[in-house]
């Protein structure tokens, strides 16, 4: 056994495997595995090993082509060929026209990388499947890619073909232990002895915490129960010349599949079980849990229906095995929040589908810090600090119970509810709001007009669409207060503040007191990493001279890694979040100088607090830090306060504000309002998949102000891949949603990043990134809004107040 290697993969299953492999193909090829016992003996030799290509955003759907092509491969290997059923196709079924819609947008979406499903009535869904009735049918979408795969041969040809490539496996080696040293590499203990290595990953399954305690953190993944049944041959199937399609149902929660000459059923049952909550037994290895059909009788009954063949045929055997889950169903793969050197693929619960892409993703990132994806939707650091066991279980259950029924534009499910509050929800929620959760965080999404009030989930503009046409008349003509908890804020203090960020930052950043500036930070490839918004407080009583460094909320673990791994060893520099213990109460509307003039002694004229002015005083009695900035477009302030103080601040303000018919406005209202003005949401429209300069960011650019993280790379970047654009939509009965794709003719020329109707333009507006031929202005495109076709012309950003008047006060 080497006692020295570049990095260490901890657990054999195929997420292992498939890093071990990648890390491989992109040039690491003084690799290790270590596996406890023999691999693909924890969850991936039991399962069912269903390979879709159907995602809900490019970047899910792109890895998992990956996996499809890299499975065709090893399937194609001449001496060691994997059983792979590629092609039998598979059918998502549908019961709602929202559903169909949902199929549609993500069919629009998944062209955009050149996948194409198909939308098919009932009739031709039965077409394709002799075996189901149309009962209760609207239709579904296929995925010609739909296929499943030899779990065991799969992984054995990854871990053969990355050996061949220099990698080694140790098989029955246990780690028992993980030491960080003080250059950051690691020491991987095992029974059979020391490893050191620079880098480490966690590929242990369900024993992920086992792993993760061993380096002090605890990794958001619970595990479920979860079972199928394999039937005894079907004649049907024995005497059909093809293979049968796969089956997904929403409508009663079970996927099905050919297995030899019967079917295999799988079930998510409402009545599920979690597993492993309290320790994992040791011996638990190749096992499965006691079989339990009684639970799944719920599904059962539904695939019977469905497929009545069901009913005369017998059980060859049952399979019940744990599972892994996540707060939000996408796995966990890429650097371990709070660590250096140290990554994770763990929380896969379809990991025989989608591993061969995930193990791309996390070696891509590993040996060259980034993928050619934006990873975000599977990185570790999208959660942050609030989600322990119970409220991953939680989750979990739910996702379990929701399996194939995905998440509508706006929809929040309720279990784990309420992670992350402020002593404002509850006063909020007396008012009426309805909450978006957001990275925990309790929302205001928009004021109800009563507690019986719903929307309806779907893809179409909802009933709360003149709710929030309200809220924002209320900022244009007065002044609405809206409450933004958990926005990240870090104060960076120390004397080198100021050159470290320069060198953060793309952009000049003001360095003067009382001033705020808007920032981009790259990555190493000069793609876009970071948004920021900065402000400089001067030495008071509140503090030294620091820099407060605002980004999204769900920022926080990324930008804090991202800013502490670059603090230069002779740099004196400190960072700390005050994300948990500040948040900002903004007022906006051509009123808001009044009110805040009304509850704080200081002078709020232009001349005194310009735009982009940052100040610490009292609003009432409650110490606050005000920065003149908007997102809104119109005359702003964003007031931080201690959480301490922040039911006083509210209710100075409001009582304010009553002389102005102050009005409450949400999240919806805010993002209707920044798409007027141009403004940008991180991870919707900043992505690491394009460059400033792409992004329309050229202002913030100054490549001559000297060296930046990323500028060699930016300078090396030639002709722009896309553009964004602002499109103004010919469409009144929906928003374009992120993923949509942009046509011209029969050709994708664009995606969709984000859509809202503008309530104070008349506009229905999106952004898209598109191909620069396309991105001019007056150009006319096609949108697919769910398989509508829909014009839009790309138009100048920020159709509301383009000079900004308005927002300058
Ligand atoms: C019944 C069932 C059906 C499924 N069907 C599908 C499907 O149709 N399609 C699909 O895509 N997915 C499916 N899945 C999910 C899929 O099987 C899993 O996502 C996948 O197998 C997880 O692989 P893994 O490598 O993350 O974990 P595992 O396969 O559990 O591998 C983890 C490995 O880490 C090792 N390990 C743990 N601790 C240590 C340690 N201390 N030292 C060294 N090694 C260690 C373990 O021994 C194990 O081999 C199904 C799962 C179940 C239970």
């Amino acid at each position: 056994m080497k006692t020295q290697t570049k990095a260490v993969v901890i657990g054999g299953g195929i997420a292992g495997c498939s890093t071990l492999y990648h890390l491989t193909q992109e040039g690491w090829t003084d690799v290790v595995l270590v596996e406890r016992n023999e691999l693909t003996s924890g969850t991936t030799w039991h399962s069912a090993a269903q390979v879709t290509n159907f995602g809900m955003n490019q970047t899910m759907v792109g890895l998992k082509t990956h996996s499809i092509n890299l499975y065709k491969e090893l399937r194609d290997d001449p001496d060691y060929p994997v059983s792979y059923n590629h092609g039998d196709g598979g059918i998502r079924l549908a019961s709602t026209e929202a559903q169909m819609d949902g199929y549609r947008h993500f069919a629009s979406m998944a062209r955009g990388m050149d996948v194409e499903f198909e939308i098919l009535d009932a009739e031709e869904c039965a077409r394709r499947h002799p075996l189901i009735s149309t009962d209760n049918l609207l239709g579904g979408l296929w995925d010609a890619n739909d296929g499943d795969i030899d779990p065991a041969s799969l992984c054995q040809a990854l871990a053969r073909r990355a050996r061949k490539a220099g990698a080694e496996v140790y098989r029955n080696t246990p780690v028992t232990g993980l030491t960080q040293l003080k250059d950051d590499s690691w020491i991987v203990h095992t029974d059979k002895g020391d490893i050191a290595c620079e880098v480490v990953i966690n590929a242990c399954g369900y024993r992920v915490n086992e792993v993760g305690a061993m380096m002090g953190v605890h990794h958001p993944v619970a595990s479920m129960e979860h079972q199928y049944m394999v039937t005894e041959d079907i004649p049907a199937i024995v005497e059909s010349d093809k293979r049968m399609p796969l089956l997904r149902c929403p409508i009663s929660d079970y996927y099905c599949r050919q297995e030899k000459n019967g079917l295999l059923v799988g079930f998510y049952e409402q009545d599920c079980k979690t597993w492993g909550m309290d320790g994992i037994d040791p011996h638990f290895v190749n096992a499965l849990c006691p079989d339990d059909l009684d639970r799944v009788m719920d599904v059962l009954e539904g695939a019977f229906e469905r497929m009545p063949c069901l009913m005369d045929v017998g059980i060859k055997n049952i399979v019940n095995g744990p599972i892994t889950y996540t707060i939000d169903g996408a796995p966990l793969v890429g650097p371990i929040p709070g660590k250096r050197n140290a990554f994770c693929i763990i929380g896969l619960r379809a990991g025989l589908g989608e591993g061969g892409g995930h193990g791309w993703m996390l070696a891509q990132q590993i040996v060259h810090g980034e993928a050619c994806y934006d990873t975000w939707c599977i990185d570790p650091r999208r959660f942050t600090g609030h989600t322990n066991v119970e409220l991953t279980a939680l989750k979990s259950i739910e996702d379990y119970q929701n399996e194939f029924r995905f998440h509508f534009p706006n929809e929040h499910r309720p279990a784990g509810r309420g992670a992350k509050t402020t002593p404002l929800t509850p006063i909020f929620k007396a008012e009426g709001a309805e909450f978006a959760v957001v990275n925990g965080w309790e929302r205001v999404e928009y004021m109800k007009p009563d507690s019986d009030f719903h929307v309806t989930y779907g893809f179409k503009f909802d009933e709360s669409y003149p709710l929030v046409a309200h809220e924002v008349a209320a900022v244009q003509n007065g002044v609405g207060i809206c409450e933004v908890n958990g926005f990240n804020r870090f104060e960076i203090t120390g004397e080198d503040r100021h050159s470290f960020l320069d060198r953060m930052i793309c952009g000049r950043v003001t360095k003067k007191d009382g001033r705020v500036g808007l920032g981009y930070l790259l990555n190493d490839h000069g793609m876009l990493k970071a948004e920021a918004t900065v402000a400089n407080l001067p030495a008071t009583d509140r503090g030294p001279a620091r820099v407060w460094y605002g980004s999204a909320a769900a920022a926080e673990f990324h930008d804090m890694d991202w800013l502490q791994m670059h603090i230069g060893a002779n740099e004196e520099v400190q960072i700390k979040s005050l994300t948990n213990d500040q948040t900002i109460l903004v007022i906006a509307g051509p009123k808001a100088r009044d009110v805040i003039s009304a509850v704080s002694r200081d002078d709020w004229s232009k001349e005194a607090f310009p735009w982009l002015s940052a100040r610490e005083c009292f609003i009432g009695f409650a110490p606050a830090t005000v920065l003149g900035v908007s997102f809104s477009g119109e005359l702003a302030y964003e007031i931080h306060v201690p959480n301490a103080s922040l039911y006083a601040a509210y209710t100075a303000l409001r009582e304010a504000g009553e002389a102005h018919g102050m009005k409450i406005f949400g999240a919806l209202a805010v993002d209707s309002m920044r798409l007027e003005k141009g403004f940008l949401h991180w991870k919707a429209d900043i992505l690491t998949e394009f460059d400033p300069f792409e992004t329309g960011l050229d202002r913030f650019v100054k490549m001559d102000k000297g060296d930046f993280v990323g500028r060699d790379a930016l300078l090396e970047r030639k002709t722009p891949a896309k553009r964004l654009v602002t499109l103004h939509v010919d469409h009144d009965s929906a928003a374009a949603h992120g993923g949509a794709s942009v046509m011209f003719g029969r050709e994708v020329v664009g995606t969709v990043t984000s859509g809202e109707w503008g309530h104070r333009t008349g506009m229905n507006l999106a952004y898209a990134f598109v191909v620069p031929e396309f991105a001019n202005i007056g150009m006319v495109v096609e949108l697919d809004l769910c398989g509508t076709s829909v014009a839009a012309q790309v138009i100048a950003p920020s159709p509301y107040n383009p000079d900004y008047s308005l927002m300058r006060g």
